[in-house]
């Protein structure tokens, strides 16, 4: 059994302004908000556009943001390779072990990418959101079939911002961030945003990356896959990009949010690479 559709309506009725959080409403090809005004025009029937660029650009984070997913897309193009899809689809298949049994009806991915969680949890009514539209719109690489099968269905994707959610409060039975918070401008507050949209009991699921050992994992990976002198250099730079791409959230941090609103359980994958959070919103 695949993903539930979400009905349209359904859908319309727990949107919200991801600036404001005012109350949204659809005049033609676009959104508006009642509150602040501001108006999110959508011109693909692939995707809903929900990118505060107005937001960003305003408090003077734009550019910098530009900057860096740039580097991320970069890296996404240029290092991202079948040998680390192989090491990532094992996490993922631990991680699948412990939420495989669970309810997760109304759900929400910060930071989904391609979407290829959907395909693991059962009887989900799935959205996505992400900045990067490619994702859904170019072609996957032949390995991401072969690690990550996702079916045909095409699934709700929201281009925006985990710091910036388009949903009203309390809506959401579970929410997953996998491999992903590391990725935000503001980790905490894309953390903050997840606890909102969630109902009380609503379950938050987090795949990290240990930060202790994410660059030298890299940095492993770079050395022994890349022989040629020249992708050396070039591996050079991109593990530089790599730490500015990556934003530290130390397990201080993350624990210390993650306790003081929710019931918490965690352990390390098999690997030792990789934290994993069950939560549970008090
Ligand atoms: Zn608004």
């Amino acid at each position: 059994m695949g993903q539930k559709e979400l009905n349209h309506e359904r859908l319309i009725g727990i949107l919200a302004c991801p600036v404001c959080k005012g109350k949204m409403h659809a005049r033609g090809s676009s959104f508006n908000c009642n509150n602040c005004g501001i108006v999110f025009s959508q011109g693909n029937q692939r995707f809903l556009d929900f990118f505060p660029k107005e937001a960003l650009i305003k408090s003077g984070e734009y550019k910098k943001w530009h900057q860096r997913q740039d580097l991320f897309l970069k890296w996404l193009h240029n290092v991202w390779s079948r040998d680390l899809a192989a090491e990532s689809y094992a996490i993922y298949d631990e991680f699948e072990e412990s939420i495989k049994d669970m309810p997760c009806s109304l759900t929400l991915d910060i930071g989904c990418g391609d979407g290829h969680l959907r395909s693991r949890l059962k009887g989900a009514e799935y959205i996505g959101i992400d900045p990067f539209e490619g994702w859904i719109l170019e072609e996957r690489p032949g390995f991401m079939g072969e690690f990550f099968p996702v079916k045909d269905d095409s699934f709700i994707f929201i281009k925006g911002l985990g710091e910036y959610l388009p949903f009203r409060e309390g809506v959401f039975d579970s929410v997953f961030i996998t491999n992903a918070l590391d990725h935000g401008s503001h980790p905490l507050r894309i953390l903050e945003e997840a606890g909102r949209v969630l109902k009380p009991g609503g379950r938050l699921n987090i795949i990290h990356e240990n930060p202790s050992l994410t660059r030298k994992i890299m940095r492993n990976h770079l050395k022994g896959n890349l022989k040629m002198f020249a992708r050396k250099i070039r591996s050079l730079f991109l593990l530089r990009d790599f730490g500015v791409v990556h934003k530290a959230v130390t397990l201080d941090e993350l624990n210390h949010w993650l306790d003081k609103r929710f019931t918490k359980n965690s352990r390390l994958s098999s690997k030792k690479t990789h934290i994993f959070y069950y939560c549970l919103k008090k």
